[in-house]
């Protein structure tokens, strides 16, 4: 391991003086991943700019419509949350099937989406919740749409200078969060899904579907939403509604799967979420 500095803050407005003014920063929020990056020595040299002692980073916020979740707060926090668990289910989904415990009680949320692994978990979920990044640096801030946070696999639209410092989303009691990995713990995302839907009687009037780990970046799947919008949601209509995820994903061969692998089930993944969002769990829409 290569030599590091360390700055300690306090504060939202220390921190974010730290990375106007240090040239080699490099944030550090839980280090689930951080820690990985330095031992694979992918960050080198650089000073770690501690996140996790600022108080006004982390937190749940009943905002009446929307909820504010602090960059800071854990999957853990998530987890634990009543407010997340009734009002944001498939984000409270995401952070249940979350690594293992010890990991979600250090894995931040802002770390989870800066971070900008095409499997992120609580991005998928955060993205059907029509979800606003917050991202300030000293002396300005800036609100930024999730479905326009990332640019690439580990890209985002972050400057140097800028954190995320908070999160706002929709409530929603009819959504869902699926994910499929190679074990029920400790496991990445071989393929995960979202889905938040509004129902007029049996028509669709709105969905948001997303999935993880099949593209670049989570993203939704808008062939899929333009299919089922103002349908009614019946068996057959969701068999032939899925079929635009041929459009919607792009998945690649990695160490937990093949892309071939990853389009056979992102249909089946796909189709279980919206019964989940309809709190149909076994199947059939209605
Ligand atoms: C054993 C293990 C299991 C895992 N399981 C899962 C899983 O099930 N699902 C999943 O999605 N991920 C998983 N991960 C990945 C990781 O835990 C998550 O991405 C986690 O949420 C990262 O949060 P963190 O606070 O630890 O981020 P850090 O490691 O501190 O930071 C991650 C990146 O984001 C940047 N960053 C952090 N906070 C901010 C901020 N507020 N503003 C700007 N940049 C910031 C850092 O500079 C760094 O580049 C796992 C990792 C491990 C080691």
């Amino acid at each position: 391991m290569k030599n590091f500095a360390y700055r300690e803050a306090d504060s939202k407005d220390a921190i974010l003086a730290a990375l106007a003014e240090l040239k080699d920063a490099y944030v550090i929020a839980g280090g689930t991943n951080v820690m990985l990056n330095i031992l694979d020595k992918k960050v080198n040299d650089r000073t770690l700019v501690n996140l996790r002692n600022a108080k006004e980073l982390r937190g749940i916020k009943d905002n009446g419509e929307t909820i504010t979740i602090g960059a800071t707060t854990t999957i853990s926090d998530l987890e634990h949350s009543e407010l997340i668990a009734g009002e944001a289910k498939a984000l409270w989904q995401a952070a249940v099937s979350f690594a293992d415990p010890t990991t979600r009680h250090s894995a931040t949320v802002g770390g989870n989406i800066s971070n900008a692994s095409p499997a992120a978990d609580t991005a998928t979920a955060l993205m059907v919740l029509d979800a606003v990044v917050t991202i300030e640096k000293k002396g300005a801030k800036r609100e930024v749409a999730l479905t326009d946070f990332f640019k690439g696999v580990g890209k985002t639209v972050l400057a140097a200078d800028e954190i995320v410092t908070a999160i706002t989303f929709k409530k929603s009691h009819n959504c869902a969060f699926i994910k499929l990995g190679l074990r029920n713990a400790m496991a990445i995302s071989v393929a995960n899904v979202a889905v938040n839907l509004v129902k007029q009687g049996d028509v669709v009037k709105d969905i948001k579907i997303a999935m993880g780990s099949v593209a670049p970046t989570v993203r939704r799947c808008a062939e899929v939403e333009k299919a089922l919008l103002g349908k009614k949601l019946e068996d057959a209509v969701i068999a032939e509604a899925v079929k635009g995820l041929d459009k919607d994903i792009s998945p690649i061969d990695d160490i937990r799967a093949t892309g071939k692998y990853r389009k056979q089930v992102a249909p089946v993944l796909v189709t279980r979420a919206i019964y989940a969002a309809c709190g149909c769990k076994d199947g059939g829409a209605k």
